[in-house]
């Protein structure tokens, strides 16, 4: 879905696929119709070639506004896991959410103003420019980034998650409250009602204008940002749900483990067939070698699987991530979803003590919620 293209800061920054496709769109909508329509004067080739160099810098410009938001939390310590830039612009990954309000505020705050700064610098150079009398060619460049990077920035700035001005507002509101859940609750209250009112609006607009175009972008938008406060609220509520609890707490344990040296066939036969577990810790002489899934099973092609051993097909013990007994659920969450894992295994040095799984923590969290207790239980 995504290829990556570098790092900056130390943060790997990756492309979606979807990027591409905008890509093309915006410069085929800069060549034939904005600048046409706003520099006459542009021949049909340096049409497309304004439309490619602003498209090219608009995304540079959204990769400097996620790169803000990284800068302000890594320069606090906060891990962010990698940058993905689609089709509405980027997403920084917080593999952790901000421990304090007033970090929130700045993180979110420094995108919009990036962008803000951004437009100011090129607009700026658009009006001198203008006086001094550069190529037309530039001064459309100059004058389309200046305009599309304000309008991000007031965009970002709607107070809705998952949105930079929604950040503002929850980080806002938790400093004010001193309670994160709370907090949520509202700016995600905030953010549903101005979603529905986009959808709303975007309905509208394709009724009332048959403006298709806007009015599925206006509708797309209000549906991105609902599932994106759901998400956000999800998270918190987990966090909250798993306070005080360790990962001891509530791992299997003493795992069923795998030897190394029966093949993959067995492998399947023995306890992938047999058992409901999707991953097995391997072990040989009580020391951790390794972890064995489905998708290394899948990895070893139908005929292989008589030959191939364990030892061979699972994931080494280099590789894995492992967490201690002692750590806190809400850390095994945060290593989960910054690996994009499903389970970790449970470890005193190379000894195996037990399994942890996403599903262990989603059962955890559901039972303190059902409870209505959310840091008391099992402490
Ligand atoms: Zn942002």
């Amino acid at each position: 879905m995504s290829v990556n293209i570098g790092k900056i800061l130390g943060i790997p920054i990756r492309i979606h696929w979807t990027l591409w496709f905008v890509f093309l769109l915006i410069a085929w909508s800069l060549a034939v119709g904005y600048l046409p329509a706003t520099y006459p004067q542009l021949s049909v080739t340096m049409d497309w070639i304004v439309g490619t160099v602003s498209a090219l810098l608009l995304f540079i410009s959204v990769l400097v506004h996620e790169l803000s938001h990284s800068y302000i939390a890594k320069k606090n310590g906060l891990p962010i896991a990698r940058i993905t830039l689609f089709f509405f612009g980027g997403v920084s990954e917080m593999s952790q959410e901000p421990q304090d309000a007033g970090l929130e505020v700045r993180m979110a705050a420094a995108g919009p103003l990036t962008s803000f700064a951004i437009a100011g610098v090129l607009g700026g150079l658009w009006y001198i420019g203008g006086l001094v009398g550069f190529p037309i060619a530039v001064i459309a460049v100059l004058g389309y980034n200046a305009l599309i990077n304000g309008a991000l920035g007031a965009f970002n700035l709607i107070p809705a998650f998952p949105l930079d001005g929604g950040r503002v507002l929850r980080g806002s509101l938790w400093r004010s409250s001193k309670n994160l859940l709370t907090a949520t609750k509202n700016a995600t209250r905030v953010s549903e009602i101005l979603s529905l009112l986009m959808i709303a609006a975007g309905l509208l607009l394709v009724v009332a204008t048959a403006d298709f175009v806007n009015g599925i972008w206006i509708i797309f938008l209000g549906w991105f940002i609902r599932s994106g406060a759901e998400t956000s609220l999800q998270q918190t509520q987990m966090t909250e749900a798993l306070h005080g609890i360790t990962v001891g707490d509530i791992m299997t344990k003493n795992p069923l483990t795998v030897n190394p040296s029966i093949t993959v066939q067995q492998l399947v036969n023995e306890f992938f067939l047999v058992h409901p577990h999707g991953g097995y810790p391997v072990v040989q002489n009580d020391k951790l070698q390794g972890v064995v899934t489905m998708s290394s099973v899948r990895s070893i092609s139908k005929e292989r699987r008589d030959f191939e051993t364990v030892g061979q097909a699972m994931v080494p013990f280099q590789r894995i991530v492992t967490i201690g007994q002692m750590a806190s659920a809400a850390d095994a969450m945060q290593k989960m979803a910054q690996k994009q894992i499903g389970r970790l295994i449970v470890t005193d040095g190379d000894t195996v003590l037990g399994i942890i799984t996403r599903g262990d923590l989603m059962k955890r969290t559901k039972m303190s919620q059902d409870l209505g207790v959310q840091s008391a239980i099992g402490r």
